[in-house]
């Protein structure tokens, strides 16, 4: 057997004391076996490596353990030993991947009215259970429409969407969530010092932030960890390991980023290609990056102090306003997703930098900024920003400045819920919020509007805004605007992305693109950057 296998399997926990990040689940399936509520059918839905298989197995034996019906299987009866190994006869695990048909479905419904051979229940655990066909799914349905008393259906899948809904009604349903990188971190750290391994904090921070939520893929990363440090856990073998950019990077392009230091930030990216590192991983850590420092302004206590770079991470969140962090994040993200059409990678990961700079809301130097003579520790054609100054301190965006778009209005225009969404935008702007009562307002899109009732729903990423209170002061304020009651509903949910936030950042961001359009096209400018090869400095624009 390969070593990557080994740390995901050894350490798959047996019972549900051993699961992470899924105490929701835990609480809800220990309570019904304590009551002895028992469902015929169980569906488990959530990403790849979260623990749905591990789940239902665990079920299996809860089910099926000698000591009787219990949360706490004892693992050492024949039952729970053969579940465990996998050899327990009245227990069938079926990749629904690979077994899409109707006759496979078929000869599995009628052995279920078997009675089982030596357990209490027959387990059926179907994986993946959305890939079924659809006569398969029929099929399942008259067994789960008439199941026998003896037979458990344990379903599992990550696209919870493509099931039935007749068939997902009939199921007790549990949504297994994505487990935080802290938690992940913990469980690690456990597993190492059981085998006796050393590493240090960074390491099992890098890997379990690189795991993305699935215990499973931290598991076999640990792995190929240890096999690559030759049975040791470092921090630069993760990051050679993983391709990861050494976090030093980063925080030398924010501290450029706050002194508008656009050469510094373009000899970093020099530094990253120079080492081979990958920019579309620099985008992501960055954007990572972004969203901590915004946790560590509006939840300062989500930040673990467990972390390395916590210190850091606090000092520089007060360096940012919450709006910068915002762009900049937003800017990451579109500068990966656009990192394939850009002529190159450098080329894409530097203009996004540079449009970080670009849209940098505040600007220290006046106006505009032209310079004759290039002198920088970068390469001249990768520079965006000269360092000497020509004064003309009369020019800004009044020049030639096209008409301002309202952007509310033109995305208005799509659909009636774009409508409700930038009705939503002027509404928020007149009523009487602050702090974060307003923050929540303003991440919310309205899902329904009549002036005594009023749904909102906000993004799942968001949620961590949703307290009674700051509830409470929207519905005070609502309720004063409109001169009586209202009836606030908010909800979490998908939203189409148009949240007043996302409005207003839209609009900042077109404005800046006119002013500099304007300052570009300008007759003077062109020609100064024309014949004395002078260049513009975009951070020095700002609209007015
Ligand atoms: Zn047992």
């Amino acid at each position: 057997m390969s070593q990557t296998q080994v740390l995901a399997r050894k350490w798959r926990p047996k019972d549900f004391s051993g699961l992470t990040g899924q105490d929701h689940v835990i609480k809800a399936l220990t309570n019904a076996l304590e009551q002895k509520r028992l469902h015929h059918a169980y569906l488990f839905t959530g990403t790849r490596g979260v623990g749905k298989t591990t789940i239902a197995r665990i079920l299996a034996k809860a089910l099926n353990c000698e000591s009787g019906i219990t949360t706490k299987p004892c693992g050492k009866c024949a039952a729970c030993i053969e579940i465990d190994s996998g050899h327990f006869v009245d227990l069938v695990e079926l990749d629904a991947a690979s077994n899409t048909q109707v006759d496979n479905m078929r000869e599995l419904l009628e052995n279920a009215l078997y009675a089982p051979t030596c357990a209490r229940y027959k387990i059926y655990i179907i994986d993946e259970v959305h890939m079924l066909s659809k006569s398969a799914f029929n099929a399942m349905l008259k067994t789960l429409e008439e199941p026998p008393d003896h037979v458990k259906f344990v379903l599992a899948t990550t696209e919870p969407q493509k099931i039935p809904i007749t068939v997902l009604s009939r199921c007790l349903q549990f949504n297994l969530k994505q487990i935080p990188p802290t938690l992940i971190a913990i469980h690690l750290k456990y597993v190492l010092e059981q085998e006796k391994i050393s590493c240090d904090e960074a390491s099992l921070q890098l890997l379990a932030r690189a795991a993305q939520g699935s215990m499973r893929d931290a598991l076999s990363m640990l792995d190929q960890a240890i096999i690559f440090g030759k049975g040791k856990v470092e921090e630069t073998e993760i990051h050679a390991m993983l391709g990861t950019i050494d976090q030093t990077y980063l925080y030398d392009l924010l501290e450029a980023l706050i002194q508008k230091d656009g050469a510094r930030m373009l000899a970093v990216a020099d530094a990253i290609e120079v080492r081979s590192l990958s920019f579309d991983t620099a985008l992501q850590e960055l954007a990572g990056l972004f969203h901590s420092l915004a946790l560590a302004q509006i939840v300062p206590q989500a930040i673990s102090e467990n972390v390395p770079e916590h210190e850091k991470i606090c000092s520089l969140a007060k360096k940012f306003t919450p709006e910068d962090l915002q762009l900049f994040y937003q800017i990451a993200l579109h500068g990966r997703a656009d990192l394939g059409l850009a002529p190159d990678e450098y080329s894409g990961f530097t203009m996004a930098l540079m449009r970080m700079l670009a849209f940098a809301p505040e600007s220290s130097s006046e106006n505009i900024t032209v310079s004759h003579s290039p002198s920088s520790i970068v390469p001249k054609e990768k520079l965006p920003l000269f360092d000497g100054k020509l004064s003309k301190p009369d020019i800004n965006t009044t020049h030639a400045s096209p008409p301002a778009l309202n952007v509310v209005t033109a995305l208005s225009l799509d659909s009636c819920t774009n409508q409700l969404n930038s009705d939503w935008a002027v509404l928020v702007n007149q009523l009487k919020l602050n702090g974060m009562a307003k923050m929540l307002a303003q991440n919310c899109e309205m899902k329904n509007f009549s002036t005594d009732n009023i749904e909102l729903c906000v993004q799942a990423e968001h949620k961590h805004l949703l307290e009674k209170t700051y509830q409470d002061k929207i519905k005070k304020a609502l309720s004063e605007h409109f001169g009586k009651p209202v009836r606030l509903k908010l909800s979490v949910g998908s939203v189409t992305g148009m949240t007043p936030a996302e409005l207003d950042t839209r609009e900042k961001q077109s404005k800046q693109l006119q002013a500099v359009a304007a300052i570009e096209t300008d007759p003077f400018v062109r020609e100064l950057v024309d014949n004395f090869d002078a260049k513009l400095i975009i951070s020095s624009i700002k609209p007015i």
